[in-house]
């Protein structure tokens, strides 16, 4: 149930998702008595390990992605990015780094992902890592690096983007806040992470979604960073120096690449240095270098700069995405969808897009760029479930075994579910409200509304609502208000299909 995107819930995510993570767990009964155990073991901690007690904790914010989704995503994006930038190709340097950049990772906190690190030809000062474990170091970081510690600093501040999962944080609020009925109707399906990124705009390319960090998300990394050092055993202040160091030199006049990858955010050092503080300075015996660093160092500075060919490939980054083609006339095949909720039949040229329950059919350009890297469906349906708020209103707003409340459920449900769209969409209005009309034998509202259409001009929403023993659940029909009518049909065909699950 906590997998279910809920509109309520969804907004007090997005709201305090930064520094705290989500909060959306119920605590019952039960949950009073894991509290209680939780605290036992919390103080028990404390006791054991007075390093752990004054560190800030950090955790991922709200994410709509699962982490095995950052993985494949990680994945799949490498392999674009492996083409696209010079790498460096050589064992010996990757070997170094993968054994530093794994003895840090272990030191990561939370979800253990496949770290892997490798050299890239290229003397800016850059690095940058990918959802769910790859990290790319440019050579310029080995070349200016003062030390091993330093190096790591950059590793470590890397490895917390990964860990914070910030790449597929800042995709899922870009999501949240311009197409909000994608989300709701859940894009994402266990296998479809291809389609996402495409849909996203967020493959490999310097401006990626996925590599542009908020200044509260540089922050974390710097914070995170620092603790990984500290854990592994190195000089914790060796981060800060270097960026430090860095900064100098972009002030220097030469323009530092780190810092438009990995925005500065206000009072760096002074951040950094107070979480060394908090950890009660550098561990006893901590180190700061290493001679094996120091020979690759030497050895890399050795090395040929980037051929000509392998730059130019590198400067021919393409951004993904762009303008969506206009779709394809539905069939008049049309296939059946199923899921927990209901089953429904869809033209055979669609694509159902799944997550957990909520499903989004869409036709090949269906899901079209709304101009600021996001993609949001502009022909197609949403279905999912709603779960409305029960003590804003009353306590009979309980769907299902309420029998002679079930009506009041369906109005009031559908009201909450409707301010909840307008909440997130500015310009939507209602253009006809709540008409009784039959699903499958079950009685169902029919509301229309109009709202800004991501391919320009003006959309129709036809939102249907249903009592379901899972909650509200909810329909909606979207074309551009201009093309909706060739499109009732196909919507109406879909629509009495519905068979729902009970
Ligand atoms: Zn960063």
């Amino acid at each position: 149930m906590l997998t279910r995107f809920k509109l309520s819930s969804m907004e007090g995510r997005i709201a305090r998702n930064d520094l705290r993570g989500s909060g959306t767990v119920r605590f019952g009964p039960i949950g009073h008595r894991l509290r209680q155990a939780l605290a036992v073991l919390t103080t028990l901690a404390l006791l054991s390990s007075l390093a752990w007690a004054d560190r800030t904790l950090l955790k991922p914010g709200w994410n709509m992605f699962s982490a095995q989704q950052d993985v494949e995503m990680g994945q799949q994006v490498s392999q674009d990015a492996e083409r696209q930038l010079p790498m460096l190709n050589n064992s010996r340097v990757d070997n170094y780094l993968n054994d530093l950049g794994r003895r840090l990772a272990a030191k990561a906190p939370g979800e253990k992902y496949p770290y892997r690190f490798k050299a890239v030809n290229d003397r800016a000062i850059n690095a940058f890592a990918l959802p769910g474990g790859p990290v790319y170091i440019n050579r310029g970081v080995i070349e200016a690096a003062d030390s091993e510690a330093q190096l790591a600093g950059v590793m470590a501040h890397e490895t917390a983007h990964v860990a914070l999962r910030h790449g597929t944080n800042q995709a899922s609020k870009a999501y949240a806040a311009q197409a909000p009925l994608s989300i709701l109707g859940g894009i994402l399906g266990s296998n479809s992470v291809g389609a996402v990124l495409a849909q996203l705009g967020a493959g490999f390319a310097v401006n990626s979604i996925l590599l542009k960090y908020s200044r509260t998300a540089e922050s974390q990394a710097d914070i995170m960073g620092t603790q990984i050092l500290y854990d592994s055993g190195y000089d914790p202040r060796a981060m800060a120096q270097f960026f430090e160091k860095i900064q100098a030199q972009d002030r220097g006049g030469r323009s530092i690449e780190f810092f438009s990858n990995h925005p500065n955010p206000d009072n760096r050092i002074g951040r950094v240095n107070e979480e060394v503080s908090k950890l009660g300075g550098p561990q006893r015996g901590y180190s700061t270098d290493s001679t094996e660093f120091q020979e690759i160092k030497r050895y890399v500075q050795s090395l040929p700069a980037a051929s000509r060919a392998q730059q130019m490939q590198s400067t021919n980054r393409n951004d993904t995405g762009g303008p969506g083609s206009p779709p394809q006339w539905p069939s008049e095949r049309f296939v059946s969808f199923q899921n927990s909720l209901l089953r429904l039949d869809h033209p055979d040229n669609w694509q159902a897009y799944t997550q957990g329950d909520a499903v989004t059919i869409a036709p090949r350009g269906g899901l079209v760029e709304d101009g600021k890297g996001n993609q949001a469906l502009a022909y197609g349906v949403i279905v999912n479930i709603f779960d409305p708020h029960s003590n804003r209103y009353n306590q009979q707003l309980q769907p299902r075994g309420y029998g002679q409340d079930s009506s009041i459920f369906l109005e009031d449900a559908t009201d909450q579910l409707v301010q909840e769209f307008r909440q997130s969409n500015r310009n939507m209005r209602v253009v006809r409200s709540q008409e009784s009309i039959s699903v499958t034998g079950e009685r169902a509202l029919s509301t229309y509304l109009s709202n800004d259409s991501p391919s320009g001009g003006r959309e129709t929403n036809w939102l249907i609502t249903v009592d379901h023993p899972e909650g509200l659940l909810f329909l909606v029909f979207t074309a551009p208000e201009r093309e909706f009518q060739g499109y009732e049909s196909v919507f109406r065909q879909m629509l009495y299909s519905v068979r729902i699950n009970r």
